[in-house]
């Protein structure tokens, strides 16, 4: 009323135009207002959704290119993992080579998720290691992924191996080759990006240890399609449950190029929500794929010898 009495009537003519000004304008500051709001909302949830990735990639036995740390900075494998956090915004990953000090009942409670690209008998804490197995991993929302020499850690130790699925036993699929690899499972969502088959050049390991009535196979050597045969079965990926808590084991990765492979980081992307208990999969056992499979590859090397 003030501000009409003392404007010209020009003013008081433009009034309902001002108003409806002020209306978009007030409009316009809540919506901006909620946008933002709504943006920073989900950005503080997504963020306190992250899942948290402690990534050990300390080599006790070989060390692999793909986690030497050369010059002091992050590996290969270590730089491919920081990348897709950031490219994916889905996941954190802090990387490890101390798990003396890091692989700790303390520090992992920090965590969602190991992963574990090691080799050797680390030098982690006997009563760390038991809380571990015990009590970690077994709970909802944890789980461990294991890419390449993850089996070639902690040999004689069985809580790993039986965690782990196998140990490794050579390589006779080395670097040098490309491997036919068939997918056993395809409605995996870790296994969609390799099709039904998938050709790549990376190192394969064969297992001891290995317990198929525990795993379910998702990906194994074509020995009908491999140079390098052996008549049994030879599996390069696996899932499996562990109390609560959730397994993925990856045999690639020895090589550096690999860690440039986005159908290996689709791969690994999918594990991690998998592992974490963001979306699900069949992980019943499958030691019927593994008794097939092991058929098949008595028969294909004894074909190539005949
Ligand atoms: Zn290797």
């Amino acid at each position: 009323m003030f501000i009409e009495n003392l404007l010209s009537p020009a003013i008081i003519l433009l009034k309902p135009l001002l108003e409806i000004t002020m209306q978009r304008w007030l409009t316009h500051f809540l919506m901006i207002g909620l946008i933002c709001g709504g943006m920073s909302l989900s950005e503080t949830l997504h963020a306190a959704e992250k899942v948290k990735i402690l990534m050990v990639t300390q080599s006790a036995g070989f060390v692999h290119g793909s986690v030497n740390r050369k010059e002091k900075t992050l590996s290969p494998s270590e730089i491919a993992m920081t990348q897709l956090a950031q490219q994916t915004g889905e996941f954190e990953v802090h990387c490890t080579q101390d798990s003396a000090a890091d692989f700790t009942k303390e520090n992992l409670q920090n965590y969602d998720l190991v992963m574990f690209y090691t080799t050797g008998n680390l030098p982690i804490a006997e009563e760390d290691l038991e809380y571990f197995f015990n009590e970690w991993l077994p709970t909802k929302g944890h789980g461990v992924i294991g890419i390449h020499s993850a089996t070639d850690t902690f040999h004689e130790y069985e809580p790993f191996w039986d965690m782990i699925g196998g140990t490794f036993n050579g390589h006779p699929w080395t670097s040098n080759g490309k491997v036919t690899l068939s997918v056993n499972d395809t409605k995996n969502p870790m296994m969609k990006s390799f099709g039904e088959e998938y050709v790549i050049q990376d190192e394969i390991y064969q297992y001891k240890n290995w317990q198929p009535e525990k795993v379910r196979v998702l990906l194994s050597i074509n020995m009908a399609k491999s140079k390098v045969k052996r008549p049994y079965m030879v599996p390069v990926a696996w899932i499996k449950d562990y109390g609560e808590g959730r397994v993925y084991v990856n045999n690639l990765g020895h090589r550096e190029e690999t860690w440039s492979n986005p159908d290996f980081l689709k791969s690994i992307q999918e594990g991690i929500k998998w592992t974490s208990g963001q979306i699900e999969a069949d992980a019943t056992p499958n030691p019927e794929v593994s008794a097939e499979l092991e058929a098949k590859a008595k028969k294909d090397t004894k074909a190539a010898a005949e």
